[in-house]
């Protein structure tokens, strides 16, 4: 999971500050201390980290805080603020041009991501924004990028346009676009070389391209593990190409953030989408709201309910829901969902976007291994259907026989009862927590 590190700390810290009904200018700077160590750690830029810090003791020390009923809370929405700020505040969209095809080059150092991303941003325009993209080969040094794209193409039933490893990147680009008009295909994702390290050559290529098919966009993808020196080659490249945005990939590796923190303060060029994963359909559009909140513990209910639509239709999730709002959820829908929400990705990261969901009485329980959800699905197999309808019926000798008939113990069969128990719990608290949170602006759903 990113940002583990950073997570916990300033979790920890806002834990001490929340509660306070006075908030003094000792407090402050012993929070604001605390903050800066666990940017630090989290291997944010330093200069980055100054302004951050000064930024918000200016903020905390001020009207808005003292004048406050709720002073520990208001610190905290401006951490908040301050953190969205800080990544690029507004989400920024990808262009979109009124004479199509829209032209994206992508460029970065080898090894980034750049031609996974290429695939993967192809499947979210198509899926999310119901585009035509046409993927473009121009890493014309070694046959196997183009054969790699060319996969990437087959798995997602997505047009590849190349013309080997004799004609310039520029030649094949210009006869891209040409082919992407005559088939009248909205987007074109150009996938080019990159290298170990930056090097003239390089920029000098990416330049020319540039030059002749003047993209919409020119994004920078670069690896979120380096941490500093993924901001460092943003510079670079930023400098010689004047980027549009940056892809952060391999978030899902990163768990410290620093490059995501400081990319949009050190380059100015805003994080349009984050890789969380090697699958296709791993790539999210980045909102610097929830990725604050989801690193202060807010959870990230938006992302987790996307999600959910992507997957389930949505028929049968305005029914869950209503299930979910008036408790009648039963181990039946428990079973359906379960094939369902393994499609949105592992568990543990949809839990991290369940707003104080680490906090949560009985969450500990709720984290069960993946592997364990095959008995689950059997414990649930054996149950009778009035079982299913109504677990509260559960007696010594129903839980025996389930068990039997699963090939597990009667412990596995209770313990999957108090799962299932305390997720209604949960399910209802995050209903309830999201019809109060229209209402009453900001508010710290654990507390
Ligand atoms: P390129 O040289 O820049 O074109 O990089 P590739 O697209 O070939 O990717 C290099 C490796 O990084 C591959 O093994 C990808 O599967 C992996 N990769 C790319 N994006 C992500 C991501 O978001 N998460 C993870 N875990 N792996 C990724
Ligand atoms: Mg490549």
């Amino acid at each position: 999971m990113a940002f583990e590190g950073l997570q916990t700390r300033l979790q920890e810290t806002i834990k001490k500050i929340t509660g306070k009904g006075k908030v003094s200018e000792q407090d402050v700077k012993t929070m604001a201390r605390e903050v800066r160590l666990a940017l630090l750690e989290a291997d944010v830029n330093f200069k980055v980290v100054r302004n951050f810090i000064n930024e918000i003791k200016e903020r905390a020390v001020g009207q808005e805080v003292m004048e406050s009923l709720t002073p520990g809370q208001q610190v905290i929405k401006i951490v908040q603020e301050e953190l969205t700020k800080l990544m690029g505040g507004e989400q920024s969209k990808i262009a979109i041009s009124d004479r199509p095809p829209t032209v994206i080059m992508m460029s970065g150092l080898q090894g980034a991501g750049k031609t996974t991303t290429t695939g993967k941003l192809a499947n979210l325009l198509r899926k999310q924004y119901n585009k035509k993209p046409l993927l473009v080969a121009c890493d014309i040094y070694r046959p196997a990028a183009i054969k790699q794209l060319q996969t990437l193409g087959k798995q997602l039933d997505i047009p590849v346009f190349e013309m080997g490893t004799e004609v310039s990147p520029v030649e094949i680009s210009k006869k891209a676009i040409e082919y992407a008009k005559e088939e009248h295909l909205d987007y074109v994702l150009i996938d080019t070389a990159g290298r170990l390290h930056i090097d003239g050559e390089l920029m000098q290529e990416l330049a020319d391209v540039k030059e002749a098919v003047k993209p919409d966009e020119i994004f920078l993808v670069v690896d979120a593990m380096t941490g500093q020196d993924a901001v460092n080659v943003a510079e670079n490249f930023n400098e010689q190409l004047d980027l549009t945005g940056v892809v952060l990939t391999k978030l899902d590796g990163d768990t410290r953030g620093g490059a995501a923190l400081s990319i949009k303060a050190v380059t100015d060029k805003p994080i349009k989408f984050i890789g969380t994963g090697e699958k296709l359909d791993e790539l999210e559009e980045f909102h610097p709201e929830r990725m604050a909140s989801r690193i202060l513990g807010m959870g990230d209910v938006l992302t987790l309910i996307e999600k959910a639509q992507a997957n389930i239709d949505e028929k049968q999730a305005k029914q869950l829901e209503e299930k979910m709002r008036t408790m009648s959820f039963t181990f039946d829908d428990f079973l359906e969902q379960m094939s369902q929400v393994r499609q949105m990705g592992p568990l543990e990261d949809l839990l991290a976007m369940i707003p104080g969901a680490n906090k949560m009485k009985g969450m500990k329980n709720l984290q069960f291994d993946e592997k364990q959800l095959v008995h689950v699905e059997a414990i649930i197999q054996s149950m009778t259907k009035e079982e299913r309808q109504d677990p509260s019926i559960m007696n010594a000798s129903r839980k025996r026989r389930i068990a039997e008939g699963s090939g597990t113990s009667v412990s596995q069969v209770n313990r999957l009862l108090k799962q299932f128990n305390d997720m209604k719990k949960m399910m209802k608290q995050m209903t309830n927590m999201q019809k109060g949170k229209k209402g009453k602006g900001f508010q710290l759903p654990f507390m």
